[in-house]
């Protein structure tokens, strides 16, 4: 029986009570004894592994280094821990690898050299080092800026890659350091302060914003969060430090976009404002446009009551004229205030239809032949007849009627008023010439404004609408209203109208 078999009894009691796992090998390298913990470890059964070479134990590809760190062993002897620095592994029964470490501990036993390895499986204690290794790194590889100081002497102890870069210090330079050198807009008793709330207490947080001066000088604007962390006995400041430049350019364009929609919400109010005003004076004329035809018809409305003999026929026929006029320029009054919603809306539907051009003419005169001035003549336009054209019918006739009723009311008696068309296979122009006051020059400009009547008319009544809606209808029909007046001589207004599909002449379609 083997020397150290003998003993084997007290071995076994001894070694099964300790938590490492223990082997005994001999001078050959024979395995001669193993405790339960240690079969357990490399999964084989109780006594298994005894009278076994230990290379049983090793992995193939370390057999060869190994058996050279035993001999040198065995040379120098004594006490030591393998596997300093470097991984070690061990190899079960099911070939499966595995981490541990070992101390060896020689002994001799009747005059036989043993080695005693204690061995500890280190596989869990290895994957928490992995863990933590990996959660160093990620800290450490963070973009964002992790310092790690004192909270009393607020020395940098640790600060992360990204705080290195981003700052340009160094690890070395960094731990002469404060957050103060970093932080230009905060002093130190401020910084105290803001420190207060998680001075000793986990789990608090501080968050705001300053700047950071780098290395060069340069400064970028930052989020700080900080909060206490306690290292052994002492206590530290973890920062995390975001840049927030972008953000802030981000911000920065935000409140240029509010600036300007305050702008543009101001002008809408403004022109609100702007329209309320113009109702108000809008009413106020059309109240005041109102009193004189309405006066001028309860004349002619009592005048005409008095002429009850049957021969004053005429006299009662020249009355009633005088009533359809005003009530037909009142009508106008109150077709131009509609307009001016419709247009001021968008909400102006235009039908365009084929209608005779010599028919709406004949009507625009025939109305206007009801204010004539005596001795007010309106020359016929010659070249109509039998044309038709694709228009607004409606919109032709209240252009037509504004700019010849303004030549005649704009004229003294006596005068001659011409009415030309030029007929174009995509337009239709009409001129009204009239030799009547004119536009003073300084008031040329601003005769489509609403509202705006020249200095020289302002004892003739009017209301500075009708231009503004026939030129804001034409605009919207792709048409163009223009003028050209001397004071004292006359005015032509000239009015263009699109035409798409049609000027038919029926006369020249006959001839064809
Ligand atoms: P009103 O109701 O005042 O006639 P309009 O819009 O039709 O309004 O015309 C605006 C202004 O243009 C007139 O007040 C007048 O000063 C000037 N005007 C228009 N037509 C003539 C014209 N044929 N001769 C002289 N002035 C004119």
């Amino acid at each position: 029986m083997h020397v150290f078999e003998k003993n084997s009894n007290i071995f076994n009691l001894l070694s099964d009570a300790v938590s490492e796992g223990i082997l005994v090998i001999n001078r050959d390298k024979i395995i001669v004894a193993t405790n339960s913990r240690t079969d357990e470890m490399f999964g084989y059964e109780k006594n298994e592994l005894k009278g076994s070479l230990l290379n049983i134990l090793i992995p193939k590809s370390y057999h060869a280094e190994h058996e050279n760190h035993i001999n040198k062993y065995y040379k120098r002897k004594g006490r030591r821990r393998m596997a300093q620095g470097r991984n070690l592994f061990g190899v079960r029964k099911t070939g499966e690898e595995f981490p541990l470490e070992v101390g060896l501990n020689p002994f001799t036993l009747y005059d036989n050299t043993y080695v005693m390895a204690l061995i500890l499986d280190v596989t869990d204690r290895r994957l928490k080092e992995q863990e933590i290794s990996h959660l160093a790194q990620i800290l450490d590889e963070s973009l964002n800026e992790i310092y790690v100081f004192d909270a009393q002497t607020l020395r940098f102890t640790n600060v992360n890659y990204g705080a290195q870069k981003n700052t340009g210090y160094s690890m070395a330079e960094f731990k002469e350091l404060t957050p103060l050198d970093l932080k230009p807009e905060i002093t130190a008793t401020e910084f105290r302060k803001l420190l207060e709330p998680i001075a000793n207490k986990n789990g608090k947080k501080v968050k705001f914003d300053t700047i950071h001066r780098r290395k060069d000088g340069t400064t970028y604007p930052v989020e700080v969060h900080m909060q206490s962390s306690i290292k052994g006995k002492e206590n530290m400041v973890v920062a995390i430090i975001l840049d927030i430049t972008e953000r802030l350019d981000y911000t920065q364009k935000l409140e240029i976009k509010v600036e300007e929609r305050t702008k543009q919400l101001k002008n809408a109010l403004v022109k609100e404002r702007d329209l309320n005003e113009l109702k108000t004076k809008f009413l106020s004329l059309v109240s005041h446009e109102f009193k004189t035809p309405l006066s001028g018809i309860l004349t002619s409305a009592t005048l005409v009551g008095k002429y009850t003999d049957a021969g004053q026929q005429e006299k009662r026929d020249k009355h009633l004229n005088t009533i359809k006029g005003e009530v037909r320029h009142l009508n106008n009054i109150l077709n131009d205030f509609l307009s001016i919603e419709r247009l001021e809306t968008g909400k102006e539907i235009y039908r365009l239809t084929e209608f005779s051009l010599s028919k709406v003419v004949n009507e625009v005169i025939y109305n206007a032949n009801m204010i004539l001035k005596s001795g007010q003549k309106i020359d016929y336009p010659q070249n109509i007849d039998d044309v038709s054209i694709y228009q607004d019918e409606k919109i032709v006739t209240l252009a037509l009627t504004n700019i010849l009723y303004n030549a005649l009311k704009y004229s003294p008696e006596d005068t001659e008023i011409e009415l030309k068309v030029d007929l174009y296979a995509d337009k239709v122009v009409f001129h009204v010439i009239d030799q009547g006051i004119g536009i003073p020059h300084d008031d040329q400009k601003h005769i489509f404004e609403r509202y705006y009547r020249a200095e020289n008319v302002l004892l003739t009544q009017g209301t500075g609408i009708g231009l503004n809606i026939v030129k804001g209808h034409l605009e919207n029909l792709g048409g163009a209203i223009r003028f050209k007046s001397e004071e004292n001589k006359g005015s032509t207004f000239t009015v263009e109208f699109p035409l798409k599909n049609t000027v038919k002449k029926k006369r020249d379609q006959k001839s064809t």
